[in-house]
């Protein structure tokens, strides 16, 4: 058994036919869930399974991650250049991405007179699917929020929740204490730097099981969504919003980020993408990019040749943090909904929606249609009604796993640029 398992990371040769078994089984499951939506539900458990143990790398394979990443610097002075650029990386792409969403949102203005006023009513009438955090929404309180999101009180609490950001803050300094200790924390940092690969090697087990994993995850959910009909509500009433939504992603996912890719590294975008195209497919199947995390480390690293270093310190910290697809998303939903209600938006409203969707993204958690939630923040801050949420409350489920997708390909992509600014990368 043992011999079986430190066999597993070596052996590579298996990972293009796995991306192929992932994508069929995506394949597979939707066609299932649209001919026998009842069977197709019934996966749900096994769904359940893979997602509960992927999320249970997370903790570990975070700490342990950055810690390492940390303690392979030698020197967490030497943190600031690679730190400096991944910030610089992650705001650069997330305003991009919402520029993209206002301009097409602006030009195909899928939100004029797509809704009559009979539906308005109904969805004010049957909301209640999202219970509306209302708050004021000014940017100085968001930012404070932001601020405070970064630390913790208690470190097993932040844990036992998934709140990776303390965890990061916590690992970061940590390790680099480690690092001024020398010999006497030797036995300590050589542990991390093992826990970190046995957590790697553990993931490539899982890897093995993914395809099964991801045809449950995505039968279960296509399956409830054919059987309450929610397709063809897709198709007919929001059809242009979707499109929109789709077609921003797509040019961020297709032009904007392969562009940034090859200026930076003269890398081939669409290999790259190819060669995490597992970690794209188990995204777009989970709806989270923190489930998503342990195979898009392991992607970037085996796959994409990106160095350890850069991907253990870039991918958590982005997985958390740099959300394109959901700023994209926010900032075109909150436009879509002024549409449908007849509202006229100005420049600076317009500026408003870009400012605070980059930061509800930023904010939003790597979990299922988290931002859906935060776009509450958007909504707020250009005073739209936020019960009308509900207009895209029946697409948010399929438009979430396209948005998580697009996210995981951008820090993905972060990990390869950002690696250029790490002093001896290899
Ligand atoms: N589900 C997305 C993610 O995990 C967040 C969102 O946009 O809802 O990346």
């Amino acid at each position: 058994m043992t011999d079986n398992l430190s066999d597993t990371p070596r052996k590579s040769s298996g990972a293009g036919h796995l991306t192929f078994y992932i994508l069929g089984a995506v394949i597979a499951a939707v066609v299932v869930a649209l001919l026998f939506p009842e069977v197709a539900m019934s996966f749900e458990i096994g769904g359940e399974i893979f997602l509960r143990v992927l999320f249970m790398m997370v903790v570990p394979l975070v700490m342990a991650s950055v810690m390492s990443g940390i303690i392979g610097l030698g020197d967490i002075r030497k943190l600031g250049r690679p730190g400096g650029a991944a910030i610089l990386y992650y705001v650069t792409t997330t305003v991009l991405a919402v520029l993209v969403g206002l301009v097409l949102v602006s030009l195909i203005r899928p939100g004029v007179g797509t809704v009559d006023q009979q539906t308005l009513d109904a969805i004010t009438a049957e909301q209640g699917a999202v219970s509306a955090e209302q708050g004021e929404a000014d940017v100085g309180t968001i930012m404070r929020n932001l601020v405070l999101m970064m630390f913790t009180d208690n470190l097993i609490s932040a844990a036992g929740e998934a709140q990776l950001l303390p965890l990061i803050v916590f690992s970061i300094i940590f390790a680099g204490m480690l690092t001024t200790m020398g010999a006497r924390v030797k036995a300590i940092t050589e542990m991390i730097v093992q826990i970190n690969d046995a957590l790697l090697s553990f993931i490539l087990l899982l890897m093995k099981v993914a395809p099964l994993g991801v045809f449950c995850l995505v039968a279960a959910r296509f399956g409830e969504a054919q059987a309450e009909g929610e397709f063809l509500q897709v198709l007919s009433q929001t059809g242009w919003y979707f499109s929109t939504v789709i077609l921003g992603l797509a040019t961020h996912a297709f032009f904007t980020l392969p562009l940034i890719l090859w200026v930076f590294t003269r890398r081939n975008p669409f290999q790259f993408m190819f060669q995490m195209s597992q970690a794209l497919l188990t995204a777009f199947s989970t709806a989270s990019s923190t489930a998503t995390l342990p195979v898009t480390m392991e992607c970037a690293v085996a796959k994409g040749g990106v160095s350890k270093q850069s991907t253990d310190f870039v991918v958590p910290l982005g997985a958390t943090i740099n959300m394109d697809g959901t700023a994209l998303y926010e900032a075109t939903a909150a436009i879509f909904i002024a549409q449908a209600l007849g509202f006229e938006l100005g420049l600076l409203e317009l500026l408003t929606v870009a400012v605070t969707a980059t930061l509800a993204a930023i904010g939003a958690a790597g979990i299922p249609e988290a931002g859906l939630v935060t776009m509450v923040i958007v909504l707020n801050a250009v005073g739209l009604p936020v019960e009308y949420i509900g207009l895209i409350l029946s697409v948010d489920w399929l438009l979430d796993r396209f948005r998580t997708a697009v996210n995981v390909f951008g820090d993905s992509v972060g990990s390869a640029v950002v690696e250029k600014s790490f002093p001896e990368s290899a």
